[in-house]
């Protein structure tokens, strides 16, 4: 048997805001590796094909499908902004004669959409449905649909396959844990992977980053976990664990990680240079509404402090903010660039985009306010898919690559990257102490 694992790639024809951002920053060495690394989802399911199975993995940004190829079974996944390009593969290789499978976020959260294309779609977590899949197709008696399965036990997850790699990626994305209990409405983590926070065992991800360093020299860990130190103990365990192993790494946490001093002077000693935090907005009035408790809203009147405190650990901070709550204007655009200037920090600046599978898209559809003449693909947090009040779509396309050039001008990268030598030696003065 011969199966391909199929990245897709986030193309779109014609104008689109994604377009000129990707243009405009992907090759710049400040935001070097955008979207740039492997698809960590199909790797996972690629460890459980039969050893005696051939498996091709195909990353198609920089690799080309080749249609005549004989695969038995082709295997895709991917984000919402993907979608309408997986639909466009599936739909050629079955004109081939070729089994296709879809899984993934969008494939869970518009499973009846998505079968409507794969011949199988693979709902929720991978790891239990597609083994099944895979004896039920050697048998000859494929389902349509697997899963969704109760939350898996990361624990029993197999070793993602990086080994199929061939492109030269900069990052390599690995997994820790899943959920969060935070549960904003923009968010489909909580939706997709439940309140209930699992994680892998230390060993397991030690494991995992020695395979990647026997593929790539040097590799860039990109911890892809929604929410990474939930988890005290575990995160104490696993910081430790990995200081031996002298990697760089990004994760993404919530800004209270700017509490725990322990924590943060174990991730400086781990490598960690970079923690991606959901900020959303410098002030609270605007976010109370993401999250039924507030609890991000609580937080706005600590960020200064808990950034500062994260910076003199030697982290850089890339703040995530969104922009086109209903009650932003004009005035918001400067109050952004302002935080971003005060604090030092990089950032992902994105339009508010209702993602299906999120409590804001039913609120959205609900009430008209989802662009009609949009496709999966403007999903993309850069492209505008919503009516606003106080602004057209183009002006908030304007105002993110607006926000994007002030942060990454050489002024505020050159603060940034003095900010993150100050804390750098804070740690490295503080361990000469000790
Ligand atoms: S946005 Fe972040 S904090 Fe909120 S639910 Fe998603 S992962 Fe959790």
């Amino acid at each position: 048997m011969k199966i391909a694992f199929i990245e897709p790639e986030y193309k779109h024809e014609g104008y689109t805001c994604n377009q000129k951002f990707l243009d405009a920053y992907t090759d710049k060495k400040k935001h070097a590796g955008l979207y740039n690394n492997a698809n960590l989802g199909l790797l996972t399911l690629a460890a459980q094909v039969p050893t005696d199975w051939e498996i091709q993995y195909i990353h198609t940004p920089i690799e080309k499908i080749d249609y005549n190829e004989q695969f038995d079974i082709v295997a895709l996944g991917g984000m919402t902004r993907q979608a309408n390009e997986i639909y466009r593969i599936i739909d050629k290789f079955k004109t081939q004669g070729v089994y296709t499978v879809m899984g993934g976020i969008h494939a869970t959260v518009c499973h009846e959409e998505a079968a409507s294309h794969a011949h199988t779609v693979i709902v929720g977590e991978g790891e239990d449905s597609f083994p099944r899949f895979l004896e039920d197709f050697s048998s000859g008696a494929p389902k349509s649909c697997y899963g969704p399965s109760n939350e898996i036990d990361l624990m029993s997850s197999p070793l993602p396959r990086y080994d199929l790699i061939t492109g030269d990626f900069q990052n390599y994305p690995v997994q820790t844990t899943r959920g969060c209990p935070r549960n904003c409405k923009f968010c489909a983590a909580t939706r997709i992977y439940g309140k209930s926070y699992r994680h892998k065992t230390s060993e397991q991800v030690v494991q995992e980053i020695q395979m990647i360093n026997s593929v790539r020299r040097n590799p860039f860990i990109l911890f892809v976990d929604d929410n990474m130190f939930i988890h005290k103990a575990f995160s104490r365990e696993l910081l430790q664990k990995l200081i031996p192993l002298d990697i760089r790494f990004q994760a993404l946490s919530d800004i209270s990680i700017g509490e725990d001093q322990e924590l943060l002077e174990l991730m400086y000693k781990a490598g960690c240079k970079e923690l991606f935090i959901g900020l959303e907005s410098p002030t609270s009035h605007d976010i109370a509404y993401v999250q039924h408790n507030g609890w991000k809203a609580n937080q706005t009147k600590h960020y200064s402090q808990l950034i500062r405190n994260i910076q003199d650990h030697g982290i850089r901070i890339y703040g995530s903010f969104i922009l086109g709550f209903d009650n932003h204007t004009q005035d918001h655009i400067a109050r952004i660039k302002e935080f971003v200037w005060e604090n030092k920090i990089l950032g992902q600046f994105s339009i508010l985009t209702p993602f299906p599978g999120t409590e804001f898209y039913d609120e959205f559809k609900q009430k008209g306010r989802l662009r009609e003449d949009k496709s999966w693909y403007h999903y993309n947090l850069y492209d505008c898919v919503i009516h606003h009040p106080n602004f057209s779509a183009r002006e908030l396309e304007d105002a993110i690559i607006e926000i994007f050039e002030f942060t990454f001008s050489d002024e505020n990268y050159a603060r940034v990257v003095r900010r993150q030598i100050e804390g750098v030696k804070n740690m490295e003065y503080k361990k000469k102490r000790v």
